[in-house]
C-alpha cells in the first residue's frame, strides 16, 4: 500500500507523530493508501523551513522564479496520464474529466502565473513638480494555502502558483480526502529543482494541520478554498491576528433559462453545469429556473437526457459520472434527496444510490437526480448539497426569477440563457454573484477576477488580483525639492 509523505524543506518525510490516516478509493469503497496524520509540530517544521527559504526566494529574480515554475508546469503536462489516473482513483471522478480539465488546468495555473509575474507592475503617482509616489509590491512572507477535495490538484495549484511566483514561500495543506496528486506534485517540484523550503506540503486533518496553519503567528496570510463553515472558523482564528485572508467558499448557483435561448446549446451545457464532477463543483448550477412557456418541454428533454448519462467505473470512457468523493458525502447527498421529498418535491429521475457491478459494488455512486415541485425558499433550494442533484422550477417574469436567484445566503456564480442582449446585460448587472456566465458555463480566462459575494467568500483570486493578494503594497513618497 502506498504511503504518502510530507514535503518539508525539500524532502519527503514521515510525520513527526508517525501516525497515518486511511485514504479511500471512492470508486471501490476501499482503502488504497495512507496519509500522514500530521499535527502542529509538522506545521512548525514546515513554517521554519519556509521562513529560512524566504529571504533568498523573495529576492531571486522574477525570471529565475518563473523558469522553475515553468519547469513544474511542463512536468505536470508530461505526467498528464499518471496524474489524471491518480486524481480519479483518489476522488472518484471520471479519468476523462481529469485528463480534460483537472490536470491541464493545474499545468496552466503554473504556466499562467510563471509568465504573469513577468508582466506585473505597480503604480506611480506624480504630484506635479512637488513629489512622486510609487508603490512597491513585496511578497508577504510565508503564505498558508488550504484547499478542498473537489478539484484537488487544480485548486491546490491555483493558490500555490501565484504565491510562489510573487516571491512568497508556502506552507500548504491539500484535503485529507484527496491528497495523492499534491504528493505527486511534491515529487515533481523536487525534479524541477525548486529550492528547498520554498514549498512545503503538510498532509492531515483540517482541525489539526489546517487549524495550526491558520493560527500560526509567522504565517501572515491565508488563502483558503472550502466550505463556508470552515471559512468562518478560519476567519474567527485569523482575523484577530490581522492576517490577510482570501476565502473562496460554498455556492448555490442559479441557472436561469429564458424561452428565447439557443435551446440545444443550453441543453448540452446545462447537463454539464448540473452534473460535471458528480455535481461537486462550487460553480455548478443546482437551481434551474425555466421560463414557464418552455418548462414542460425542458423538463421532458432534460430528464430524457439525464436518464441516458452513464454512472459507473471512472476509468470507463463512457462513464459520464463516477463516484462521489466519500461515504459520508454520499450519505449527506442522499439525506438531502430525502429532505427534498419531505419538503414536497417530486423526484423526476435518479434519487438513489447506484450499485455498480463487480469490483465497484462498494463504491459511492449516486444517480443524477432532478427534482421539481419545491418552493424557491425551502431548505433543499437554500442549502449547498454539492452532489449530482438539481431542482427545476418554472418562472413567469424577470422580476420573479431575479428574486429567486438572489434569495440564498450564497453569491458565487450564476448562469443565464437568453438571446436578448439588453435583458442579458440588465440581469448580469443585478445578479448578486461574483461571476455571471451568459450562454456558457465554466468558460475561464485566468486573467479575470474569481470569487463570490455574501457567504460565498471574501476577496478575489485570478489574474493580477492574486498577485495583489500575495504581495503587500508599500507607498514611497519622494519630495522633489
Ligand atoms: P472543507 O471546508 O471541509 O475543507 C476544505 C479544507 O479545509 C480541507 O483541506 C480541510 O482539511 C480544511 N479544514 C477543515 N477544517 C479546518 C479548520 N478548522 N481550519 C483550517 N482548515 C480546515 O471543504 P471540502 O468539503 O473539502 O470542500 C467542499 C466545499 O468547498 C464546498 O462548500 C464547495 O462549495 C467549496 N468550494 C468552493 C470553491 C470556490 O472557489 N468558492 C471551490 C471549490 C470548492
Amino acid at each position: 500500500m502506498q504511503t504518502i509523505k510530507n514535503y518539508i524543506n525539500g524532502e519527503l518525510i514521515e510525520p513527526i507523530g508517525k501516525t497515518y490516516i486511511d485514504n479511500y478509493n471512492p470508486s471501490i469503497g476501499k482503502v488504497y493508501s495512507l496519509i500522514p496524520d500530521s499535527d502542529e509540530r509538522d506545521v512548525e517544521l514546515a513554517t521554519q523551513a519556509a521562513l529560512q527559504a524566504f529571504p533568498k526566494w523573495s529576492i531571486t529574480p522574477k525570471g529565475e522564479r518563473s523558469a522553475i515554475l515553468l519547469k513544474i508546469a511542463d512536468l505536470i503536462t508530461k505526467n498528464l496520464e499518471r496524474l489524471a489516473v491518480a486524481e480519479s482513483v483518489d476522488n472518484g471522478k471520471p479519468v476523462s474529466l481529469a485528463k480534460l480539465i483537472d490536470i491541464p488546468r493545474a499545468a496552466s495555473n503554473f504556466h499562467f502565473y510563471a509568465t504573469g509575474i513577468l508582466h506585473y507592475a505597480a503604480e506611480s503617482y506624480a504630484m506635479e513638480d512637488t513629489a512622486i509616489n510609487y508603490t512597491l509590491r513585496n511578497p508577504v512572507g510565508v503564505a498558508g494555502c488550504i484547499s478542498p477535495w473537489n478539484l484537488p490538484l487544480y485548486l491546490f495549484t491555483w493558490k500555490i502558483a501565484p504565491a510562489l511566483a510573487s516571491g512568497n514561500c508556502v506552507v500548504a495543506k491539500p484535503s485529507e480526502i484527496t491528497p495523492m496528486t499534491a504528493y505527486l506534485l511534491s515529487e515533481l517540484c523536487i525534479e524541477a529543482g525548486l529550492p528547498k523550503g520554498v514549498l512545503n506540503i503538510v498532509h492531515g486533518y483540517g482541525h489539526k494541520v489546517g487549524a495550526a496553519i491558520s493560527a500560526h503567528p509567522k504565517i501572515p496570510l491565508i488563502s483558503f478554498t472550502g466550505g463556508t463553515k470552515t471559512g468562518a472558523e478560519i476567519a474567527r482564528v485569523a482575523a484577530p491576528m490581522f492576517k490577510k485572508l482570501s476565502l473562496e467558499l460554498g455556492g448555490k448557483n442559479p441557472n436561469i433559462i429564458f424561452a428565447d435561448c439557443d435551446y440545444e446549446n443550453m441543453m448540452k451545457t446545462t447537463l454539464h453545469s448540473s452534473f460535471s464532477n458528480q455535481g461537486q463543483i462550487c460553480l455548478c448550477g443546482s437551481r434551474i429556473f425555466v421560463e414557464k412557456s418552455i418548462y414542460e418541454k425542458f423538463k421532458t428533454d432534460f430528464v430524457d437526457r439525464v436518464n441516458k448519462m452513464k454512472v459507473g467505473n471512472p476509468a470507463d470512457p463512457d462513464s459520464r459520472l463516477g463516484a462521489v468523493v466519500s461515504k459520508p458525502h454520499m450519505e449527506k447527498v442522499l439525506s438531502y434527496i430525502e429532505l427534498a421529498k419531505q419538503e414536497g418535491g417530486t423526484i423526476l429521475c435518479g434519487g438513489n444510490q447506484v450499485k455498480v457491478e463487480g469490483e465497484f459494488a462498494d463504491g459511492y455512486y449516486i444517480a443524477p437526480t432532478v427534482i421539481e415541485g419545491l418552493t424557491y425558499n425551502c431548505r433543499t433550494n437554500m442549502e449547498e448539497i454539492f452532489g449530482p442533484v438539481v431542482t427545476i422550477m418554472p418562472f413567469e417574469t424577470e422580476e420573479e426569477v431575479m428574486m429567486y436567484a438572489n434569495s440564498t445566503q450564497y453569491g458565487l456564480a450564476s448562469i443565464l440563457w437568453t438571446e436578448n442582449l439588453t435583458r442579458a446585460h440588465r440581469i448580469a448587472n443585478n445578479l448578486h454573484t461574483g461571476i455571471v456566465w451568459i450562454n456558457c458555463w465554466l468558460l475561464r480566462d485566468l486573467r479575470t477576477p474569481f470569487g463570490g459575494v455574501k457567504n460565498s467568500g471574501v476577496g478575489r483570486e485570478g489574474g493580477f488580483e492574486a498577485f495583489d493578494f500575495f504581495t503587500e503594497p508599500k507607498n514611497v513618497c519622494i519630495k522633489l525639492k
